[in-house]
């Protein structure tokens, strides 16, 4: 669903990714490790259009979107966590995930919202907050919701658009343990329909739901494989002891 060719992008002198290749499959979860300022928060934003990258090639469903504004991204089933799905905090979540939902039909979901009743979307508002174990929060103020909540809430609100492609930029920081494993487990049945790129610090945490990881070091792909052959790869320990 989304491969990267040679993604570059400076910022002045500092090469923040050089040489990036990347390729998710349809349906998979990847995860993107390594240290801090390694270029994974670059790399997702490179991916949702928000830094074009300087050299390399990204394309999403067999189209080239190298260059493409990232509304033209959206339209074509791509969605960023904290992009258009900001929660407004003085609105109930309801309003929340009711907005997402309108918003999103506009372009995409079009045809399907219009022929809606507003009882359907009062259940697609429900059922959508039940999967994100938000339902008896309904009527909460956005703003009274954990920390944790509102992350699942931003989630819920990034998916209202039924995309093929999410990006998460560690969506657990700052989430207890408790929180972190329920995030894992609420994060499982998308993979009926969408792929999903996420960053996180925590290996893991995401070793056990990602089918494939790439280890950033210095704006270069320093490994990519499965969970197993990652935490077996001596170059990735190399990175992680020099840390520790
Ligand atoms: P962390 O784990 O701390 O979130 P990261 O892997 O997400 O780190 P990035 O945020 O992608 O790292 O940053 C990669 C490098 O690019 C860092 O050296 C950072 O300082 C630099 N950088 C990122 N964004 C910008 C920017 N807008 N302007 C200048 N430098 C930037
Ligand atoms: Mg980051």
């Amino acid at each position: 669903i989304l491969s990267l060719r040679g993604v570059g992008k400076r910022f002045g002198p500092l090469r923040a990714l050089d040489g990036v290749d990347l390729d998710v499959a349809p349906r998979s979860f990847h995860g993107l490790i390594g240290p801090n300022g390694s270029g994974k928060s670059t790399l997702l934003r490179a991916i949702a259009g928000e830094h074009l990258p300087d050299e390399g090639s990204v394309s999403f469903a067999g189209e080239d979107i190298t260059t493409a504004q990232p509304a033209r991204r959206a339209r074509a089933g791509l969605s960023i966590k904290f992009q258009i799905t900001a929660v407004l905090k003085s609105l109930t979540v309801y309003d929340n995930l009711l907005l997402a939902l309108q918003a999103a039909g506009a372009p995409g979901l079009g045809a399907l919202l219009l022929s809606r009743t507003r009882r359907s979307l009062h259940e697609a508002v429900m059922e959508q907050l039940a999967a994100f174990r938000l339902a008896e929060h309904a009527d909460t103020v956005a703003a009274n919701l954990s920390h944790g909540q509102q992350q699942w809430l931003e989630i819920a609100m990034a998916l209202a658009a039924r995309p093929r492609l999410l990006l998460l930029d560690e969506p657990t920081g700052g989430m207890s343990p408790e929180e972190r494993r329920a995030t894992g487990e609420l994060l499982q049945p998308i993979r009926e329909h969408c792929a999903l790129v996420i960053v996180e610090h925590d290996l893991d945490f995401i070793k056990e739901f990602c089918d494939r990881l790439t280890v950033l070091d210095g704006g270069k792909v320093l490994d990519e494989g499965t969970p197993a052959e990652i935490e077996g790869s001596e170059k990735v320990q190399a990175v992680y002891t020099r840390r520790a």
